[in-house]
């Protein structure tokens, strides 16, 4: 963990900056403190890596251009899609249940992915914004007759609008465990390193040369930590060394 007097000097320097989304960079649906100042001085260098399982990148770069960020889509590394990329990489055309949005289930068929509900072989569990008792039902069964869990984030929750807690991923895992207790996910998102590895390489840097941004030392900071990226803790578990993205750039202008 960086003392603040060098974490401006640590962003100025880094070649590549790796920013969590929710209670990072987001409130709610708003920017946090200080995040467009952050990005206007930054935005060649900066990436996204998210635990988000229910938006497509497209559809969070639309969603941030209307706030004044513009950053491409292949900037923004999002749990969700990479669990689908994950699993056309590794399972090719296994039969899969998704429990997941109808954004994400839309994306699976594009990359090839073989979505079912006879026998599936995998259940691919993301944020499913519109799960029904029916779904949860045939996600149960399915792990039941030994089907694989691949699941986008163990995440109970993430920071809503004014600190609300939005149910996440790992509270409809811990419910899916609560029936099924044997079943044990493959997490596809923070804090395995993948998609930090993934946003590196889209910026061209090495480890050493980012930082990483985030509210959550157990996902974003043990993820950052394993790959050897420094870290730098905002937003709820903040303390005195980083009050927020605004005071980043208060260290900076010091
Ligand atoms: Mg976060």
């Amino acid at each position: 963990m960086m003392r603040p007097m060098v974490i401006g000097t640590a962003l100025a320097c880094a070649k590549g900056i790796l920013i969590d989304l929710d209670g990072s960079f987001l409130e709610g649906t708003a920017l946090a403190p200080g995040a467009l100042e952050l990005f206007e001085s930054y935005a060649d260098r900066i990436a996204f890596v998210s635990n988000n399982s229910s938006h497509t990148p497209e559809e969070l770069s639309a969603e941030m251009a209307v706030a004044g960020i513009k950053v491409e889509p292949s900037r923004i590394f999002l749990a969700g899609a990479q669990a689908v990329t994950w699993l056309a990489t590794h399972r090719g055309t296994t039969r899969i249940f998704a429990l997941a949005s109808r954004s994400i289930r839309h994306l699976a068929r594009k990359q090839g992915l073989n979505l079912t509900l006879e026998e599936p072989e995998i259940v691919l569990l993301c944020r499913d914004i519109e799960l029904s008792y029916e779904r949860l039902a045939i996600a149960v069964s399915a792990l039941r007759e030994g089907a694989e869990l691949v699941a986008a984030n163990p995440d109970l929750t993430h920071p809503g609008a004014g600190g609300v807690p939005v149910p996440e991923t790992g509270m409809l895992l811990a419910s899916l465990r609560a029936a099924v207790p044997s079943a044990a996910p493959i997490i596809v998102g923070k804090p395995r390193v993948t998609m930090f590895a993934a946003a590196l390489r889209r910026l061209g840097v090495t480890p050493e040369d980012a930082v990483m941004i985030g509210d959550n030392p157990v996902t974003d900071g043990a993820g950052a930590s394993a790959l050897g990226i420094p870290f730098i803790l905002v937003g709820r578990h903040r303390d005195a060394l980083a009050r927020d993205i605004a005071g980043l750039l208060w260290d900076r202008a010091a």
